[in-house]
């Protein structure tokens, strides 16, 4: 069987990625969004094992130590990380798999894994992405102003990623991934 793409996601928090993803992932059954491991706190509504499996830092440093990351990165003071098994099975399945990641971690992911498709995603301006960060009323104010910051750095690095979506308008910019993820 042909084995599956291992597709990347990237773009600074607040700009929208799962609200994109969300809208596709229940067109294609054959795309699989893979869930994280992260020691932040559950937002309201997130579910433990569906949104991302919420983990201590001292349980996330085992999964380092015994190598059952694929990638890992501290972001705005915690970290988070790719499940190595699920993903490594389900493209041996033939599925492709989405990971909706940040920089430090979607560099680590090309280092491993070359032939990985990389996407990122960018708000059409940074006061656009602070109206939206402030929009989701989820995050305090350090966690805002740190999302920020990161953002910035993260949107300097767009141009090493396959392709450049700017999240505008919704409707265009879904239409834009599906293209980057089937068009390829
Ligand atoms: P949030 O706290 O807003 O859910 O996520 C913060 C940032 O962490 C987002 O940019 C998100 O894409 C990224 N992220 C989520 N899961 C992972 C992961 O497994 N690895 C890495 N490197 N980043 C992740």
């Amino acid at each position: 069987m042909e084995l599956g793409k291992l597709i990347v996601l990237t773009g600074p928090s607040g700009v929208g990625k799962g609200t994109l993803l969300r809208a596709i992932m229940g067109k294609y059954p054959e795309l699989e969004l893979s869930i994280s491991a992260t020691t932040r706190q559950p937002r309201d509504g997130e579910v433990d094992g569906k949104d991302y499996y919420f983990v201590s830092r001292d349980k996330f440093e085992a999964m380092i130590a015994a190598g059952e990351l694929l990638e890992w990165a501290e972001y705005a003071g915690n970290y988070y990380g790719t499940p190595r098994l699920p993903v490594e099975s389900k493209i041996q399945l033939g599925k492709s798999v989405i990971l909706e990641i940040e920089l430090v971690g979607a560099r680590e992911v090309n280092k491993n894994f070359p032939n990985a498709w990389r996407i990122f995603v960018l708000p059409p301006s940074l006061a656009e992405l602070e109206t939206r960060i402030r929009g989701r009323g989820q995050d305090s104010e350090i966690a805002i102003a740190r999302r920020l910051e990161r953002a910035k750095i993260e949107i300097e690095a767009a141009h090493e990623f396959d392709v450049q979506i700017i999240n505008d308008d919704f409707d265009a910019a879904v239409l834009s991934l599906e293209a980057a993820i089937f068009g390829k």
